[in-house]
């Protein structure tokens, strides 16, 4: 037994000594794998049919440091739309699979930095991806073309070295960047259809993010199966309104308790300014319970209350909604 004992430990001392000389090629094989995987498979293959939601950034309105900036993809068959591009929700995007390439657009609620600081990331990748000829869409309220026009001055010398460097037929000069689509704000109650293709529809409606406007959030309608976007808004009965009976609810949410922490800490370290931002951020958003209960009140399917299935995004979420059914089947990717 002692014998075995010892040959044992020989045997693992010998496999721990091969493991450790063998890292480097061990890491490669790793990394071998992973790369053959990210590359040769991809999420739309793997999905039903239907209207499926992919959490790209999670992350809004507080930065959080395991979430990205906010952003929203909704899979409609072979399409994929993109609602707002936060900071670093390009690469989410990448982890999940989900190729850039088949980006057929991009909505944005409101122009608040955080909705829109990965948007000259994702347009780069798009086109990368995919040698697109044509820009990439970007439907927005009033207001997009003047963001649209920032993104596209700000990476055109950078588009230019990219089409010089690998080619014309490689990067379509064409394809790079945005181009705006913007529509005028719908009245309260009343939605603007955005987009109409393939049996999806997508319309906005009005939210209050008061001071910002204009602020939007949009409803996808996609082969019988149905999923709300708040973008950031304090709780809205317009939004309840166009959420009523649809399968999925994306809402944001702001923790009034964390907000009330750091408002607290602010004011005990002497940072007058955070004290006053941590102040004003709360009467711009809602709270978790308030998106509860507008989910309760809309009878929606899926989201966030305390009497129904209940979910905290994280990024790499996925629900999945399959065409024509009732099915609504929940996934961590990452
Ligand atoms: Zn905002």
């Amino acid at each position: 037994m002692k014998r075995f004992g010892l040959g044992m430990l020989g045997l693992l001392v010998v496999l721990a000594v091969t493991g450790y000389a063998l890292r480097k090629t061990i890491t490669l094989r790793l990394i071998e794998r992973l790369v053959e995987r990210n590359m040769a498979s991809s999420l739309l293959d793997e999905l039903p049919d239907g209207l499926h939601v992919a959490l790209c950034g999670a992350g809004s309105p507080l930065p959080d440091p395991k979430r990205s900036g906010p952003c929203t993809a909704v899979i409609a068959g072979e399409r994929v739309y993109i609602v707002d591009v936060g900071a670093g929700s390009s690469r989410v995007l990448s982890r999940m699979r989900l190729p850039q390439g088949k980006i057929a657009g991009v909505l944005l609620t409101h122009f608040h930095s955080d909705h829109i600081d990965g948007l000259g990331e994702l347009l780069m990748q798009r086109w990368a991806n995919a040698g697109s000829a044509s820009p990439t869409p970007v439907h927005g309220p009033s207001g997009v073309g003047a963001v649209v026009d920032g993104f596209n001055l700000s990476y055109r010398d950078s588009q230019q070295y990219r089409v010089a460097h690998h080619g014309a037929d490689t990067m379509p000069p064409g394809g790079a960047g945005a181009v705006a689509h913007p529509f005028a704000v719908p009245a309260v109650d009343e939605g603007r259809i955005v987009l109409e293709r393939d049996g999806l529809t997508i319309t906005a409606f009005v939210v209050d993010h008061s001071p910002v406007r204009p602020a939007v959030g949009y409803r996808f309608d996609f082969r019988g199966r149905s999923v709300v976007v708040s973008g950031d808004t304090k709780k809205n009965a317009n939004l309840q309104r166009f959420a009523t009976g649809v399968d999925l609810l994306v809402h944001e949410a702001l923790n009034p308790q964390l907000v009330g922490l750091l408002n607290q800490g602010a004011e005990r370290a002497g940072r007058p300014r955070l004290v006053k931002i941590t102040d004003d951020i709360l009467d711009y958003h809602t709270t978790p319970v308030e998106a509860a209960e507008i989910a309760r009140d809309a009878d929606v399917g899926y989201a966030e209350t305390w009497s129904g299935p209940v979910s905290v995004g994280r990024d790499g979420t996925l629900v999945r909604l399959p065409a024509d059914s009732e099915a609504i089947e929940l996934d961590e990717l990452l």
